[in-house]
């Protein structure tokens, strides 16, 4: 039995790394996905992929730091299938350098990529969870909002506040019957790690070496734990920050 049979999705930046994995993982489990990104080349291909599956895709060209994309967006997956169920807020990203070197224009945009997207979008996809007194939302976050690992003091304040928001919001919103969970990826080897390994600018294996299990994770790994938080067999767990991270926070 699929476990997302018939609910409807929206993944904010599912057209590559841990979004894509996500994407495909929902519509497998019955879901139909929105996809909202800037790249909407690599969402496209996503939603080919899902489609050659047998599921059901829609991809929107879409800046989710910006409420009017998003309400249009959000809006057209309502007119096609109804309302939103689930809401993977995934887009986020970094600039690695030391605090002082930062611009005002660059520290904003790292905080809007990562907290004002999940603001913004939490704040549209909600008001239908609530009024339908049903819903789940999905923050990614990062072992980065523990601190302690400098040149991204931006994005660690960000991710921090997105473990705080999901706290604060799941309360709010509980006894509405609407759940909001966090994933906390540990080190995930995407293409865009890769890349960071191959310039140099990241080390492999001292990653490996900082993760208990020895190894990266996958965007695989991410994607299984969120289905699992959508999904019904969660139905008792809100305002929780589930690590998956071979054990980096432990
Ligand atoms: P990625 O860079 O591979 O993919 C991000 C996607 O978001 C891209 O398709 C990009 O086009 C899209 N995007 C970026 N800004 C956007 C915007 N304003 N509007 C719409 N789309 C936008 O990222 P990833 O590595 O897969 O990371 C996904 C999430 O996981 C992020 O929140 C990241 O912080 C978190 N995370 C990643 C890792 C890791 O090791 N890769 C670790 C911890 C947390």
């Amino acid at each position: 039995m699929q476990l997302l049979a018939n609910k409807v999705a929206f993944v904010t930046g599912g057209g590559n790394g841990i979004g894509k994995a996500i994407s495909v993982a929902l519509a497998r489990e019955g879901a139909v996905v929105g996809i909202a990104d800037l790249d909407v080349a690599s969402a496209a291909s996503v939603r080919d992929e899902i489609r050659e599956e047998g599921g059901r895709c829609l991809v929107f060209q879409a800046n989710v730091t910006n409420r009017e994309e998003i309400e249009r967006c959000i809006g057209e997956m309502i007119t096609e299938y109804g309302t939103i169920d689930i809401l993977i807020n995934n887009v986020g990203g970094t600039i690695r350098k030391p605090m002082i070197e930062f611009s005002e224009e660059e520290w904003d945009s790292i905080i809007d990529i990562n907290l004002k997207s999940t603001f913004l979008c939490s704040r549209i996809a909600g008001k239908v969870m609530l009024k339908q007194k049903s819903g789940v939302v999905i923050n990614i976050s990062s072992i980065h909002s523990l601190g302690g690992i400098p040149r991204r003091s931006p994005y660690a304040t960000a991710k921090s506040a997105i473990n705080s928001f999901t706290r604060t919001i799941a309360c709010e919103w509980a006894a509405d019957g609407v759940r909001m969970n966090a994933v906390v990826p540990g080190y995930i080897l995407t293409d865009g790690l890769d890349y960071a390994f191959k310039e140099g600018s990241l080390n492999r294996q001292d990653m490996e070496r900082r993760t208990p299990q020895g190894k990266l994770g996958t965007p695989q790994d991410i994607a299984d734990a969120v289905v699992f938080l959508a999904s019904d067999k969660a139905r008792y767990i809100t305002g929780t920050t589930l690590y998956v991270d071979g054990g980096y926070s432990a």
